[in-house]
């Protein structure tokens, strides 16, 4: 813990003329009035104010705020009053430390509904005095500093509420170094993976570039002293934050970032810092679009520096900003390096860009009505990288620039975010792509049930909607190849006679090793068990009897239609009959026999009747039957090209014709060759529109894989030719499959 002396020599290095007295006084007053109170980390309360005050002799302000920072927390946390910190010191001090009392009621993140006015507050508190703000950040920042003591879950909305208000509000205080801290501790608090994996990234970059950057300071240094100028130029690598906000802002990967090292080239005046540039621009390649001159149009808080980024030395992207030492203070300490001591007064400087930027954003308070309104026009103004939406119950969402109502849904919450199907912004019905506008109010339309369409992960900019999608399509994918297993397995156990249920499968999940009913259906859905695996594992003593027969090449299932018999009619036509009833069909299942024949002219004799081996055809298809001698007669639709072999064999073509006309009552083979992108869920999707049009998917076979394609074979079962051309135009319309043909064998 710092000792009295320490504080008043701390001061009066910067400031011989303080009042030793005042700082000694302030020292044993709060000491006294902290007394036994200990910090969460067990350390002396007491110690606390006095980093608080140290951070601030760092900035090199005035007496009173050192004061004020050492007895900031007496009048909340101890017995203390404010009428005897009036008595005991000035009424000067007495206002700052009355300030800070009052932002430390304000909550600021907790209570979400009131964020708007608690802002609004907080700048009124702070607007009597500029540096009641600067003890409020060197507060925040030991805070943020000494914050792995506390519950975990108060450190992540401390850290939050830094990020939100704090950090953006010591940039716009100009001071850049306290920004970056905050934000760094804050990224560390609130994204710790990420900021372990950059954090190490950065380590390994600057342990592999360590010459790199001494090797530019120094080419830097020799080019630009050979045209006689002076300079001090020192590399530096980026934080860890920075990083990682470009890498979102950008959507880029870290490979990706050029702009890693910055390098600082201070000069000795404005003059040189033109000549400077001059210098660098004649001497490396400029990247277009990345110039800019804060010098010649400071920003608002009064930053001044030339910003450009040339090809460097080892044909590395260099960043450099140039500017005079004078900058170069105004660019670390932003408002407080006003606080010098110009004139003897030891007040900040009124002239300080930073501090009218104050005063009018505390005018335009004065004025507004409504916190939202406020926000509308100062916190927007503040936050330049973020937006600020409500809900309609007038939530404040920050979200990042280029925000859309998807990133909103999220940051509601993932369940809002998971089954939005349409936003309204400002009450009109907007896409869900639009980018927000500060001071949009945004309502979430929602629908149970659904889930985020893949492509919306590229779409969204925030981390937190991006994560929840991917999570959401892939328990999607899950549930489709779910569904599809269990269609599956019904029909594996209807063609075995057993009985299926999920009590039975619960039985048998140890055999199956697999944790869930949910687990089995998605293996079976994806192809990764085998149907008739489940069957035995269920029914042990079960044999399958298509057991080491050869695999289905394809051809017709026997549950399809394997066989039929010809049979003679008596108005010369052969009626063809089918085994069994329809199958698997669904819709027109069972039936009469005689329903199912084809009458085929020219035939006199029972004949077995089978579909050609590949692809078959259905109703709809013209069809030739064609004798096969000692087998029967095949069934050909005429666009096949094994045809061909029979074109010198008249005698075997036989004319037959479909008799359907009673509407579907069975389901016939056909195949279709389909290419799909490789990407998630994609053949979930297929299975999905052959489901969702009453197909039955009897097999498929992957043909060839590449990186991007699959090619594919589905045979299928279908009512008829325009049922199968419903779902090809179906698959067509899919974004995941590139191409759809039928195929004949
Ligand atoms: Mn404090």
């Amino acid at each position: 813990m710092m000792r009295q002396y320490e504080l008043v020599e701390r001061v009066k290095a910067y400031n011989p003329a303080a009042d030793e007295a005042l700082l000694n006084r302030a020292y044993i007053y709060a000491m006294r009035a902290h007394g036994t109170q200990r910090r969460a980390s067990g350390d002396p309360f007491f110690a606390h104010p006095l980093e608080v005050a140290a951070i601030l002799t760092d900035l090199r302000l005035d007496d009173a705020t050192i004061v004020a920072a050492v007895l900031h927390d007496t009048v909340e946390d101890t017995a203390a009053t404010l009428d005897e910190i009036n008595r005991l010191f000035t009424p000067e001090i007495g206002k700052l430390v009355d300030g800070l009392t009052k932002i430390k009621r304000l909550d600021l993140v907790s209570r979400q509904a009131a964020q708007g006015e608690n802002f609004r507050k907080l700048l009124l508190a702070i607007a009597a005095d500029v540096r009641v703000l600067l003890v409020k950040l060197a507060d925040r920042l030991h805070n943020m500093r000494t914050l792995q003591h506390m519950p975990a879950e108060k450190r992540a909305r401390i850290a939050q509420e830094t990020l939100d208000i704090y950090a953006p509000l010591a940039g716009r205080m100009g001071m850049q170094e306290l920004r970056e801290e905050l934000e760094e501790l804050s990224f560390q608090i609130l994204k710790p993976e990420a900021f372990a994996t950059i954090s190490k990234r950065l380590a390994d970059l600057s342990a592999k570039s360590e010459r790199l950057v001494e090797s530019i300071e120094h080419d830097l240094t020799q080019k630009l002293a050979a045209a006689g100028i002076r300079a001090t130029v020192t590399g530096r690598q980026k934080r860890a934050y920075s990083i990682w906000s470009k890498m979102e802002r950008k959507s880029v990967a870290f490979e990706q970032l050029s702009d890693i090292f910055g390098f600082r080239v201070v000069v000795d005046s404005v003059d040189t810092c033109y000549r400077t540039l001059g210098v660098v621009h004649t001497t490396w390649p400029m990247v277009p679009g990345r110039y800019k001159d804060y010098i010649s149009t400071p920003k608002q808080n009064d930053y001044r520096s030339i910003h450009t980024t040339v090809i460097g030395p080892k044909s590395q992207r260099v960043e450099l900003q140039i500017r005079t030492a004078a900058m170069e203070d105004i660019a670390e300490y932003g408002i407080a390096a006003h606080a010098l001591y110009k004139d003897g007064s030891p007040h900040l400087s009124t002239e300080s860009g930073a501090y009218q930027w104050l005063r009018r954003t505390i005018e335009l308070l004065a004025e507004g009505d409504s916190p939202e309104e406020f926000l509308e026009h100062t916190k927007l103004e503040l936050f330049q990288d973020q937006v600020f939406c409500f809900t309609p119950k007038g939530r404040l969402i920050a979200l990042p620039r280029g925000a859309t109502p998807i990133d909103f849904a999220y940051a509601v919450h993932t369940g809002v975010g998971n089954t939005a199907v349409g936003a309204k912004i400002n009450g009109h019905i907007a896409p869900l792509l639009t980018e927000l506008q500060n001071g949009d109010e945004v309502e979430i339309a929602r629908a149970d049930g659904q889930t985020p369409p893949a492509a919306w992960e590229s779409l969204v900019v925030t981390g937190k909607a991006r994560a929840a999608i991917r999570r959401a399509t892939r328990s999607a994918v899950r549930r489709q190849y779910a569904g599809l297993g269990r269609q599956i397995l019904d029909r594996a156990f209807e063609r075995a006679g057993k009985n299926f249920s999920d009590e039975k499968l619960r039985g048998a999940l140890p055999r199956l090793a697999r944790l869930s009913g949910e687990d089995v259906f998605a293996a079976v859905g994806r192809g990764e068990m085998f149907s008739g695996d489940v069957v035995k594992a269920v029914y042990p003593d079960y044999k399958d009897e298509r057991r080491g027969a050869p695999p289905a090449q394809g051809g017709p299932r026997p549950h399809v239609n394997g066989a039929g018999r010809l049979s003679l009619d008596k108005d010369q036509t052969v009626r063809l009959t089918w085994p069994g009833k329809g199958g698997g069909a669904k819709g027109g299942g069972a039936k009469d026999p005689e329903d199912g024949g084809i009458p085929i002219r020219g035939l006199d004799r029972d004949l077995p009747v089978r579909f050609a081996p590949d692809g078959g055809a259905v109703p709809g298809d013209r069809i030739v039957g064609i004798l096969t001698p000692g087998e029967g007669v095949t069934i050909y639709p005429i666009q096949s090209p094994a045809l061909a072999a029979f074109d010198n064999e008249p005698d075997l073509w036989l004319d037959v014709r479909w008799d359907v006309d009673g509407g579907p009552h069975q389901r016939f083979p056909a195949r279709l060759a389909l290419q799909s992108i490789n990407e998630p869920g994609s053949f979930a999707q297929i299975a999905q529109v052959i489901a969702d049009h009453d197909g039955n998917i009897d097999n498929i076979s992957m043909k060839r894989r590449t990186q991007d394609f699959t090619d594919v074979v589905i045979d299928l079962a279908v009512w008829d030719l325009k049922h199968l051309n419903a779902i090809v135009s179906e698959l067509r319309a899919k974004q995941v499959v590139s191409r759809v043909d039928r195929v004949n064998g």
